[in-house]
């Protein structure tokens, strides 16, 4: 069994078994999740006898770093692989101070939105919390000293809220060392899955891949909108329980001449009115393969885009994606080398 995917308390119950192995459980724990131990060998205070015993019994596997792609502006891009053979990608962000780990929950996805690498190669498989938590460790790991603040992102490949039994499981140990603010769930709109969330004691922040301001064109670029329509989303997103401060968080891909005009944005403001929000306009990452006929908008336009919202009051952030250059941007993942980032 591998202790990655479990939590400290799981760990010391896992570990009872009269004597010296009751009190020990809460060391062992600590080494794993809070001294980042990846052998039983390395917890010194530990008696060997015990860390024999341990290392016969448990396991303490990561999933395996198969490359680093290292991005001109400071990002990385990780291609990891796991048991069985898949391999998926998550990236790190690091910007003085803080750093951004963008994690993925499935090694494809099925949610097949026209504007993205990861669907457009297709689903994949479910990942473990041990592989979830796996890839954060390994990401953390190489972050440089100066970093303190570190904020995880499920916008990885693959869909988290289809894979919420090990999302759930991999929260509870994230939560261990990150605060549930820190942690932002990205789904492109699975209601069912946003009311899971809702449901938890505690709660990572959400955001919601929009795209489009109707059903009609929402669903042209992502099919889920049919099984999801776009008014019963925002339905569940405006029943979401936000504490004192928090947002929800609107991903929107602008895609020249498909849903960047003013009156889209004005359409956007109307959708959005009354829910405490941010919009992130991510200006689209091109990929001649995939889909070749979808282009990124002029930087004029994205303007008038953003400007438009930020009349109407919106808090609008643009984001022109980190790590294009290694095919780590937004809807990049597993672009290249057969591998790597998508975004929700
Ligand atoms: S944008 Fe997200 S949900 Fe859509 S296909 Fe890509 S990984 Fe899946």
């Amino acid at each position: 069994m591998n202790l990655i995917g479990k939590t400290s308390v799981e760990i010391a119950e896992l570990l009872k078994g009269g004597g010296d192995r009751d009190f020990r459980g809460q060391q062992v724990a600590g080494w794993i999740h809070q001294r980042d131990a990846r052998t039983f060998e390395e917890m010194s205070n530990i008696p060997k006898v015990l860390r024999n015993q341990l290392a016969k019994e448990f396991f303490l596997t990561e999933p395996e770093v198969l490359e680093k792609a290292f991005s001109g502006d400071g990002s990385t891009k990780y291609l990891f692989e796991v048991e069985g053979g898949a391999t998926f990608e998550g990236v790190s962000m690091p910007d003085g101070g803080k750093a951004t780990l963008c994690l993925s929950s499935q090694t494809g996805c099925a949610v097949g939105c026209t504007f993205c690498v990861t669907g457009a190669l297709g689903a994949g498989r479910n990942l473990g919390p041990e592989e979830m938590v796996g890839q954060y460790r390994l990401m953390r790991r190489d972050l440089p000293g100066e970093v303190e603040r570190i904020n995880l992102v499920f916008m990885g490949m693959g869909e988290p809220l289809f894979n919420t039994t090990h999302l759930g499981q991999a929260l509870e140990i994230l939560f261990e060392r990150v605060s549930p603010k820190r942690i932002t769930i990205s789904t492109a709109g699975i209601i069912p899955g946003i009311r899971w969330m809702a449901a938890l004691s505690k709660r990572p922040k959400l955001a919601v891949s929009l795209n489009a301001p109707d059903q009609h064109r929402r669903q042209e670029i992502m099919p889920i909108t049919r099984r999801y329509p776009l008014d019963q989303l925002m339905a569940s997103i405006r029943a979401f329980p936000l504490e004192r401060g928090r947002r929800i968080t609107f991903e929107y891909v602008l895609i020249r001449d498909f849903n960047d005009s003013v009156a889209d944005a004005g359409a956007v403001a109307r959708l959005i009115a009354g829910i405490p929000c941010k919009i992130n306009i991510i200006p689209l990452n091109e990929d001649a393969t995939h889909f070749p006929e979808l282009r990124q908008p002029s930087k004029e336009v994205v303007d008038d885009f953003a400007g438009t919202l930020r009349d109407a009051g919106r808090v609008v952030t643009v984001r022109w994606s980190k790590g294009a250059d290694v095919a780590a941007a937004c809807g990049q993942l597993k672009g290249r080398n057969t591998a790597v980032l998508a975004l929700k």
